[in-house]
Order: structure tokens, then sequence, then C-alpha cells
């Protein structure tokens, strides 16, 4: 008998995600500016929360996360009950593709947002649709001319990744009233702490039915390896996500490293504040050198090259110099190179090496 053994449609038609690489041959000293990670690592007080963890890995996890809800919450000004602790955001965008769209439903995304978005809506069944983008920024009327009646989720980084570009509250409250009244607009705040201030656009949140906003443990906060991430939503839909979460899905060491992470706001005021400083420097020293980016709101920097062949050439070069950073032609931005902000020894050596690559040095 002849086997028909297939998966879903959709599943092959996803490509593997590319992280970004970490090391070249056996160097060792290699700087690695290809992840949007923290060059300064996490706070000491998750580290010794994530050891402690370790005299209780016979016990099973909370399942309701309720201890770093209420972390959240306190830290976030805002209401433990709406909040769902995941592995990472992506176990969030996982979870509302899962939950509200399927075979014939359509995922709406920006022309270079952030690849999980087409990962999740495939693996659910549902119809990847891209919109176009306004220079590299976030066109809220392409979003809705894009809109049918089969859109059911609409993702936005804010700020997004690989651009670095943010949109205002107002746009973004915009597109949350013109979506049809079956769409959920999901605002993807990964780099929302890097920007002073910022709320996340939670507000929009707690006014409306139909907006969910992501965030993470994994940029400012230096967790990328421990998996966290949480969504703030409308009671409703986190009462939907609650059950389709796997009940343990987050282990003691990462519920316990992410709470003291979170409660530590003087360690990531200074992270934040560092970035903020560093950003500037190493975009000014690459436009000095002809090499231009778009004013980033996040921690890296989209640097942008004559052509392809150039950007491509400047990898290599960077490559060659011991320097990792992440070529983004996936993201249709072929003559663009994505350089996470690193700490100032790694942003001189950057810039040095950009400038060796012009011949500028
Ligand atoms: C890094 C990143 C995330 C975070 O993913 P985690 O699963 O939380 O590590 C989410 N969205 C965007 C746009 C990102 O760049």
């Amino acid at each position: 008998m002849a086997r028909q053994i297939k998966p879903q449609s959709g599943i092959m038609d996803i490509a593997l995600y590319q992280s970004g690489e970490s090391q070249i041959g056996d160097r060792k000293d290699v700087v690695k500016l290809s992840s949007n990670e923290n060059p300064f690592g996490p706070s000491e007080k998750a580290m010794e929360a994530f050891r402690r963890a370790a005299h209780t890995l016979h016990r099973y996890p909370p399942t309701d996360h309720a201890s770093l809800r209420r972390a959240i919450a306190e830290v976030y000004g805002l209401d433990a009950d709406k909040i769902i602790c995941g592995v990472g955001s992506d176990e969030i965008i996982t979870f509302l593709c899962q939950a509200y769209a399927g075979p014939r439903d359509e995922v709406l995304y920006t022309e270079h947002g952030f690849s999980m978005y087409r990962i999740s809506a495939l693996a659910a069944g549902a119809k990847p649709v891209e919109a176009k983008e306004r220079e590299r920024v976030t066109d809220v009327d392409a979003l809705l001319a894009a809109c049918t009646d089969r859109t059911r989720l609409v993702f936005i980084a804010n700020p997004n990744n690989p651009t670095g570009t943010m949109i205002g509250g107002n746009e973004l409250s915009r597109l949350a009233d013109g979506l049809p009244p079956k769409a959920i607009l999901v605002l993807d705040g990964a780099y929302a702490d890097y920007v002073d201030g910022y709320d996340a656009d939670t507000s929009l949140v707690e006014s409306r039915e139909n907006v969910v906003v992501t965030r993470t443990f994994s940029k400012l906060y230096g967790l990328g390896g421990l998996r966290v991430g949480w969504g703030y939503g409308p009671q409703p839909i986190i009462d939907v996500l609650n059950r389709v979460r796997g009940p343990f899905n987050l282990s003691t060491a990462a519920l316990q490293g992410a709470e003291a992470a979170v409660r530590d706001q003087d360690y990531a005021a200074k992270c934040r504040a560092e970035n903020t400083r560093m950003r500037a420097w190493l975009a000014e020293a690459l436009a000095e050198l002809g090499v231009p980016s778009d004013t980033s709101c996040a921690n890296f920097i989209l640097a942008r090259f004559a052509s392809e062949d150039e950007a491509n050439a400047c990898d290599d070069y960077l490559r060659g110099e011991g320097i990792l950073v992440r070529r983004v032609a996936g993201y249709k931005l072929p003559n663009c190179l994505r350089i996470t902000v690193g700490d100032e020894a790694s942003c001189r050596r950057v810039a040095h090496a950009v400038a060796g690559f012009k011949g500028q040095r």
C-alpha cells in the first residue's frame, strides 16, 4: 500500500528561520552584532534567581505564572489578569495564529515585517499577506487597503525589526479602528523597552477590544536564552490564548529569572541609556563614512549601502575582521545590513572596520 503521509498544507512553504550567526570558524575574538542581544547580559539579580531555581528542579512549575504576571503588572502599571506569558513572545505570536487564523483566513503584516509572522501564519494553515511600507516605515493606509473580510490578524512591530522605525499612537489607533470586525491588531513591542517613556501602546488595549500587545525579555532584559515573553490583551482574548497554552510552558528557572529581571529596573534603565548613547554614536560614525540609516528607535541600526553587492562585500569584510552582523535580503532589504548596537568597544570596532572597508582609514 502506498503511504500518503503529508503535513498540513502550508507547512512546506515555511522557510526555516535563519538565526544570527555566532561563530566564525574557531576565532576567539568574534563580536556578535547579528541578533539584537543586550551586550551587557542579564541583570545579576536575574542570574541569581536562575541559580536558586536549581534547588526546585524536581517540582513542576506553577501553571498560572501568577508571580511573574504580578511583577510585570506592577512594573508596567497593567492589569495582571490581562497578561499571558509564553516561551518568548514568539510563542504568543504562535498562540494568536493558532487560535484565530486557520485555512482560508489571512494574516497581514508589512513588507519588512518580522519573519515569525509569516512562519506562524503558515503553521496555522492561514494565508500570509504583505502590505507595502513607505520608505521603510509602516504605512497604515496600505495596511487598511490590504484588509479583506478574511483578515484575522494584523501584526505590526513598533519599533519594527529590521528597519528600526516606528509610528505614532494616533496612527495605530487609526489602524485599530479601521480594521474589519473579525481582525485583531497585534502590536509587537519587542523593542518598546528601548524607547524612553513609551508604554508600547498598551493604552490601546485598555480602550479597545481588538488590540493585543506582545513584549519580551529577550532584548533589553538580556534573556534571549531563557525564552520568556508576554502578551497583554482584552480579557476574552487572553482567556482564549490560555486554552491553547501548554500548562507548563515556562520552567521555574525561566519564571523566576524573568521576575527578578523585570523587578531590576535600575539595571534596565542603565542598559536603555547606554543603548541610546551608543546608537547615536554609531549612526553618526557610519553616516560620516557614507553609510546612512533611518533614525532607529531600537537596539540596532539598519545600515544602507549603495547596492546589494556593496552590502554583501561589507558583510564579508566585517567577517574577516571578526564582526558578525545580519544580512536582511530575506526582509526585502538586500542593500542593507542590520547591526546590533553593542557596547562601546564593539561599536568602535565595527565603525573602524567599516572605515577600513570604505578605504577611509
Ligand atoms: C526579537 C524579536 C522578538 C522576540 O522574540 P522572543 O521570542 O521573545 O525572543 C519578537 N518580535 C520581534 C520583531 C523581534 O525582533
